[in-house]
């Protein structure tokens, strides 16, 4: 070897020989003092974290995201204002219900999380390849996830629960369509488009809020994969591509659009518009154009950025804001939650986590307090005042010209679990379904019977029933399917 780098242990000191432990003679047994074998054994019986419950198998990428319209009527977030402004992104691309083992070609929701690194702090938007999800109500997340993991006995799919699910809650019908139809096997990442889901918000200086939802246009087109074609499909395909693409200098982009619905619009309109099973129809809500997305750079490192790398719709920046969307609220908790849990209380402190301005408060100490959230900081916010309030004139102070204008709420509103199950679970699966072409329909009738054969007879009849009420042709195709 001609390196003069020279191999070191964890704490930094130069390693003579690395090849072969010590032991009591040619043949004898290790001794005590083998050090350098015991960390390289402890280390490695340590090098995993605890995978995602969801969204385990992940694939990200570095890039930028060129503001093309001046947003400063509805927001005072920075990256949002004047125009060809630039923001370093970073974008995991994910499946939901597999493993990090799982394949990449199988049916399933995509992950699309994508991080805007501001001067302002992170804004993190968690969507998915989807405009919709399952379900409307965050106490239901777990029990759905359990009926899309593995079976617990066999530890093998079992297509029959996803059903006996789904026939439980008619809430699914509309993801259920997008999930079957063409687009539920992307052919690869750069041909999928990506969506906020819910909706959030933005406000201004006049403390003026709108909500907004979120969407990201494939300028690669759509291109999907039919079950045949993706079982011949190497299990990391989408994984190579994305990252060949990027090496290569094929840069993937997407258009950003957004939609606006005013406060009093939302109070107006006839379904409610903070139901993640439901879209906000272009026809009512146009897209307006407002920026582009690139991806432009590989991860060095696997494990420490998309692997680290830990989004949560709670990271937000002055401007913008949440919704009542109660299962955005769900995960304004969980996904904080999940990065404690696998990565720990300091888990911004990596630097993938990092926001690139500088971080201040009160919050100190904890595993592997590392520096502070940012280099602009110092240790553990250095030998600053850990209390708050406090008498010191340098000592970080809230900022009142940054506070969310108050979130409305429904007049009279009475605190209890109010159910809704029957919350018009039907018409826009049925309008998805009516849009497709002949091919479409068929794709999407055989890959929903493809499963729902699997399933108990009660099941397939409740299922039946159910793509009845989306549209009558919808239902009599997969019973005749079924029937094949
Ligand atoms: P529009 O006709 O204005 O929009 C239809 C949308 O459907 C287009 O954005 C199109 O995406 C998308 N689409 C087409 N095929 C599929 C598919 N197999 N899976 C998922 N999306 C697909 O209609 P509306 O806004 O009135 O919505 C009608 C239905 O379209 C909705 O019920 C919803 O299912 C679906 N949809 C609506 C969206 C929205 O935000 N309004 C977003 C995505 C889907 P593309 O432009 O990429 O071809």
């Amino acid at each position: 070897m001609t390196s003069n780098i020279y191999l070191t242990s964890a704490n930094g000191a130069p390693i003579a020989e690395d090849d072969n432990s010590i032991s009591a003679g040619e043949r004898g047994s290790l001794t005590f003092d083998n050090y350098r074998l015991f960390e390289k054994l402890a280390h490695f019986n340590r090098e995993r974290i605890p995978e995602r419950v969801v969204h385990a198998r992940g694939y990200g990428a570095h890039g930028t995201f060129t503001l093309s319209n001046d947003l400063s009527d509805h927001t005072i977030a920075k990256f949002l204002q004047g125009t060809e402004k630039k923001t370093d992104v970073f974008l995991r691309f994910s499946t939901v219900a597999g493993g990090q083992d799982s394949g990449d070609f199988v049916r399933d929701v995509r992950g699309f999380a994508l991080r805007f690194y501001t001067e302002e702090g992170n804004y993190d938007i968690v969507g998915n390849n989807t405009p919709v999800f399952f379900l409307r109500d965050p106490a239901k997340f777990p029990d759905f996830i359990h009926s899309q993991k593995k079976d617990p006995r066999t530890n093998l799919p079992n297509p029959a629960h996803h059903f006996e699910f789904w026939a439980n809650n008619p809430q699914s019908m509309h993801q259920i369509t997008v999930l079957m139809s063409d687009r539920g096997i992307p052919k690869s990442l750069r041909h999928m488009n990506g969506y906020g889901s819910h909706a959030l918000s933005m406000w201004n200086d006049k403390g003026e809020r709108v909500w907004v939802k979120w969407h990201f246009k494939t300028n690669q087109g759509i291109e999907t994969l039919t079950n045949e074609d993706a079982a011949k499909m190497p299990a990391d395909g989408i994984h190579a591509d994305l990252v060949n693409a990027i090496d290569q200098g094929d840069f993937p982009s997407w258009t950003v659009k957004i939609q606006l619905m005013t406060e009093a619009q939302a109070k107006q309109y006839p379904t409610n518009p903070f139901d993640l099973t439901k879209v906000w129809p272009h026809s009512d809500f146009p897209l307006i154009e407002i920026g582009q997305l690139e991806l432009n750079r590989n991860v060095q490192n696997y494990f420490a950025e998309t692997e680290q790398v830990a989004f949560s719709p709670s990271n937000m920046v002055p401007g913008v804001g949440a919704s009542p969307d109660k299962m955005l609220q769900g995960r304004l908790f969980a996904y904080a939650d999940a990065h404690r849990y696998r990565i720990g209380a300091n888990h911004q402190q990596l630097p993938v986590n990092r926001p690139q301005c500088p971080v201040h408060h009160y919050q100190r100490d904890g595993a592997m307090a590392q520096g502070s959230a940012c280099p602009f900081s110092g240790h553990n916010q250095n030998a600053g005042v850990n209390f708050y309030p406090n008498d010191r004139e340098e000592a970080p102070k809230p900022k009142p010209e940054v506070a969310e204008p108050p979130m409305p709420l429904e007049e009279n509103a009475w605190v209890r679990a109010y159910d809704s199950r029957d919350e018009d679970n039907y018409t826009q699966a049925g309008a998805l379904y009516r849009l497709m072409s002949d091919d479409q329909k068929l794709q999407l009738i055989g890959n929903i019977a493809g499963g729902l054969k699997q399933a108990t007879e009660s099941v397939q009849k409740r299922m039946v029933q159910h793509f009845t009420l989306c549209d009558a042709d919808y239902g009599m195709r997969v019973q005749a399917a079924l029937e094949v």
